[in-house]
């Protein structure tokens, strides 16, 4: 049984919490940077990025994260947190994963879609929502592509960072989380 946080400043924290549960793990709303020192993964959730990394710097989370050396899971929002590249930005988030991404990407005429995905390393195809989502432009190439969805990239793992473009928290499809608690803490 691990201890997985969710970072509990803004966006879908309940619905990660729920699935962490779900597979008999402990979840931990994480709102304080102290909380850091008493789990084995940060889930960093959806909701809107640049309203996340305000209050990062406000609750003194941004340096901790920076420098941490725990497993991280990012949905959307969380995913652009965990990128090292932004478009239109001179500085990172948070900065573990070498990617760059693209805010709000797939256009305003699909600003939401739900899709069936082909994941690497998870055995059925995973229900994906997309809500205003980013898309990975580009990434180093010790980076490992997990998903696309018309040659763009939406899923990528590397090493102990996972991220994804869309929000597994809100399908009934626990294996994303799974992934992470199983494949990517150590
Ligand atoms: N568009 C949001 C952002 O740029 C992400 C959307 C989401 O998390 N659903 O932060």
């Amino acid at each position: 049984q691990k201890k997985i946080g969710v970072l509990a400043l803004q966006g879908a924290v309940r619905e990660h919490i729920h699935q962490i549960e779900q597979l008999g793990h402990i979840a931990i709303p994480i709102k304080r940077v102290e909380q850091l020192n008493d789990i084995d993964g940060l889930v960093l959730p959806g909701g809107e990025s640049t309203t996340m990394r305000r209050l990062l710097d406000e609750y003194d989370f941004t340096t901790s994260l920076r420098q941490s050396e725990l497993p991280m899971y990012g949905t959307c929002a969380g995913l652009i947190l965990l990128a090292k590249s932004v478009q239109d930005r001179e500085d990172y988030h948070i900065g573990k994963l070498d990617i760059h991404v693209e805010r709000n990407a797939f256009g305003r005429q699909i600003d939401s879609f739900e899709t069936m995905l082909n994941v690497t390393g998870i055995d059925h195809q995973v229900e994906a929502i997309f809500i205003r989502a980013p898309i990975i432009k580009s990434v180093e190439q010790h980076v490992e592509v997990l998903s696309t969805v018309d040659d763009n990239i939406v899923a990528v793992k590397q090493g102990k960072y996972l991220g994804v473009s869309f929000h597994p928290e809100l399908s009934n499809d626990l294996s994303m989380m799974k992934y992470f608690i199983e494949q990517t803490i150590d």
